[in-house]
């Protein structure tokens, strides 16, 4: 039986694997995969990671170096990965889509909790404070809400946002003839929209494209919310809208540097990062630790498709899902 050893494991993703698992005998490890904890690969066939795992060119000559032939990603995103050492020498496959239901819900809930104010209410009333003054919200009703990013997920939240009854307008590089909903410019979506959700994958292209200019092209009060990654919104620049109330309110899931803390109850930590301490003080912005994919459905496909990949690759080779430098991922 072939060894896999799994990097940042938690107890779901262990009740998840081993509901499936048949073929495999697997290692099932809480590190994170380093440059430190690499060797802890030593004689597993194949090692799967998740989003917070390093796989820079250290880490893949290491485990080329003991044997290891496949990294299976339970992920979507692959932005962590340095496909171009990995080229022609250590196949990356992953799961290009698990659940988009999931992370679509999650950019809704986290709309609504920021404009209804689920999170001080949830507080207030758990001290008998019953006053209602400081919650208001409005009607998502006829609102406009500016999707970036027209992939898997951001045409769920395309149709929940119709369900609410509001005005959908998109920005993508490729736009979508089947999707009943507005294209327009990068510009005009910030300038209409009365909330944004980010849907696109981290690139060359996509870091910091919400940054200090686009975030002055937008419209004052607008709520901003990204599911997506971290590195999509220069942290600082949100902060300064925050601040000078271009931003009305922030749904985050993710965090530029969210590699180090987020999974991890660090309650008992002095955080040493400034730029989050303020962000999580500030009462319009609700953070969430990447937690958008956790669904029982989403995290059953995840190791569905992540066991199948695996097979199919011992089996006879045929690599199923690839990222590679040269592919079209
Ligand atoms: P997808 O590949 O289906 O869609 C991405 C869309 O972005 C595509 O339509 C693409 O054309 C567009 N795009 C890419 N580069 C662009 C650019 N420079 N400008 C404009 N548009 C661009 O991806 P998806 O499945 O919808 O997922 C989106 C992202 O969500 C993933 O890349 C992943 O990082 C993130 N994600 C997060 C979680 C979570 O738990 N928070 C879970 C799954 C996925």
């Amino acid at each position: 039986m072939k060894k896999i050893t799994f990097f940042d494991t938690k107890p779901y993703d262990i009740h998840s694997f081993d509901a499936l698992n048949k073929n495999f005998i697997i290692n099932y490890l809480p590190e994170k995969l380093t440059r430190q904890t690499v060797y802890l690969a030593k004689g597993s066939d194949a090692i799967c990671v998740f989003v917070n795992d390093t796989i820079d060119s250290f880490v893949i000559d290491k485990l080329i170096e003991m044997g290891v032939k496949l990294i299976a990603l339970r992920s979507a995103g692959f932005n962590h990965v340095d496909l171009k050492t990995a080229s022609n020498k250590l196949p990356i496959v992953r799961v290009p889509a698990y659940s988009p239901y999931a992370v679509a819900e999650h950019a809704m809930a986290l709309l609504l909790t920021l404009n209804r104010k689920i999170h001080k209410a949830y507080a207030r009333t758990k001290e008998f404070n019953f006053s209602l003054n400081g919650l208001m919200g409005f009607d998502f009703y006829n609102k406009t809400i500016g999707i970036l990013g027209t992939g898997r997920i951001g045409q769920i939240l395309i149709k929940i946002a119709k369900g609410f009854g509001m005005n959908v307008i998109a920005y993508d590089l490729y736009q979508n003839p089947n999707l009943d909903i507005q294209y327009v410019t990068l510009d005009d979506l910030l300038s209409k929209s009365d909330m944004i959700s980010v849907h696109l994958p981290l690139t060359e292209q996509t870091k910091h494209l919400i940054n200090d200019e686009t975030i002055n092209k937008m419209k004052k009060g607008v709520y901003l919310v990204n599911t997506s990654r971290g590195g999509v919104i220069n942290t600082e620049a949100l902060i300064r809208g925050l601040k000078n109330e271009i931003i009305k309110g922030a749904g985050l899931d993710v965090y530029e540097e969210e590699t180090n803390l987020f999974f991890e109850d660090m309650s008992d930590t002095i955080i040493q990062d400034d730029i989050l301490s303020i962000l999580v003080n500030m009462p319009n912005v609700i953070l969430t630790s990447h937690q958008a994919f956790l669904t029982e459905e989403a995290l059953s496909n995840i190791a569905k498709t992540t066991l199948s990949n695996i097979e199919s690759f011992f089996k006879d080779g045929t690599i199923n899902n690839e990222v590679c430098y040269l592919c079209k991922n």
